[in-house]
């Protein structure tokens, strides 16, 4: 018996090899792989580039060194992170849920500072934002909560994409600081903000002085073909939490501040002992100097849309399949069914991908993937859904 914690149902499948796109498991079978360790593994597997930084990292004997002093390789990253987000300082941490409950508490003194004694923020329904008690008390799941009651308070739960909802709570609720909303939903199905929503949520924010929260840790850095899916909109959040990509598969996670969020937090307010330690930071260097030396998000956008239209003309019409949706490299098959079996399924066809929200068929692949390897993306994928909608259909 295994003394690692029962936590996750994972597939009897263990990887040991990788290169660029693609996976090999211990009995040397290859795999084609369209989840980047659920988008985190940006650059793909062995890049060059990130490699080399790694590995000049270990020479210099230096992994950790703490937050008590300057650390050259931190500068460097939030240097790269303010550019690329439009903001003004970056807090480092190593997950996205710590992302998250950095934001939470951003929002929170926000609101103290503003004479709110108990502030709230508003979150979405089928959110994700992390299995802390803070960050699961945001989450739009009951999944994530049961058991763990009592939730953290001060959330005032609305539907995604409905503007009107939001209008109500600014009416009612004088206690609200701050907005929290995923732009593209990854946990709960690859359910995208319309552009026009997150803008008029951006004014309900101007408007009403709340921070604007854009939980990027799944959708940003560069997957949907922009740096962040704000960009598409054209505006400037005040907080962007961000993780899973941005160290392609070292642990890092960043809150990311600007506008009124600038200089909430000092000296004191906040802090983690491993946070932008000079591994991790090497990583995130490494990660961004070669996404934008490579023109991945271009590479995102293009592959993406192969992909999505490749699926579409497909099974587009297929009965069993509600939508095919997403940005970029962040792409989502809606089926009527539950469909978890199709995970194991494709790993026996030799593609890696996920399925979330029980019927939704989710890709998230490495940032580098060309275009043949997204045409092998589809080829691979097509028959075996149209496979599991004739079984089913029978049935
Ligand atoms: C994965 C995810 C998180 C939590 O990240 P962890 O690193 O697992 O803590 C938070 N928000 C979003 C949008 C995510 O996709």
């Amino acid at each position: 018996m295994s003394h690692v914690m029962n936590t996750y149902a994972r597939q009897p499948v263990a990887f040991v090899r990788g290169e660029g796109v693609w996976l090999w498991d211990e009995a040397g079978k290859k795999y084609l792989d369209a989840l980047a360790g659920i988008a985190v593994n940006t650059l793909g597997y062995g890049h060059p580039r990130l490699m080399r930084a790694l590995a000049d990292r270990l020479a210099s004997g230096v992994l950790h060194t703490s937050n008590l002093w300057r650390i050259p390789m931190q500068e460097a990253a939030a240097d790269r992170i303010a550019e690329i987000t439009g903001l003004d300082e970056v807090f480092f941490c190593n997950s996205g849920l710590e992302a998250n409950e950095a934001a939470i508490k951003v929002a929170r003194k926000y609101g103290h500072e503003r004479g709110i004694a108990e502030p709230a923020i508003i979150v979405m329904e089928k959110a994700f934002h992390g299995r802390s008690l803070a960050t699961l008390s945001a989450t739009g799941s009951r999944k994530v909560q049961a058991g763990f009651e009592p939730l953290v308070s001060g959330f005032v739960r609305v539907p995604l994409n409905d503007l009107d909802a939001v209008r109500q709570v600014a009416e009612h609720n004088r206690n609200v600081a701050a907005v929290m909303v995923e732009p593209i939903q990854g946990e709960g199905g690859i359910n995208v903000a319309r552009l026009d929503y997150l803008r008029g949520l951006k004014e309900i924010c101007e408007r009403e002085q709340w921070l604007f929260i854009s939980d990027e840790v799944q959708c940003g850095l560069g997957r949907t073909g922009k740096w962040f899916v704000y960009q598409h909109a054209g505006f400037l959040p005040d907080v962007v939490p961000l993780a899973k990509g941005l160290g392609s598969g070292v642990p890092v996670g960043a809150c990311v501040v600007g506008g009124r969020a600038r200089g909430i937090f000092k000296p004191g307010n906040h802090g983690s002992t491993f946070g932008g330690n000079p591994l991790a930071m090497t990583a995130v260097v490494a990660t961004l100097d070669a996404m934008k030396d490579e023109g991945l998000l271009a590479n995102a956008e293009r592959v993406g849309k192969l992909i999505r239209e490749g699926i579409a003309q497909a099974l587009g019409r297929a009965s069993g399949v509600v939508e095919v949706r997403g940005m970029g490299l962040m792409i989502g098959v809606e089926l009527t069914q539950p469909c978890g079996e199709l995970v194991k399924q494709a790993l026996d066809a030799g593609l890696v991908l996920n399925v979330t929200a029980d019927n939704v068929i989710r890709l998230l692949p490495p940032l580098v993937m060309n275009e043949a390897e997204g045409r092998e993306v589809v080829n691979r994928l097509v028959p075996l859904v149209k496979a599991f909608l004739e079984k089913r259909a029978a049935a």
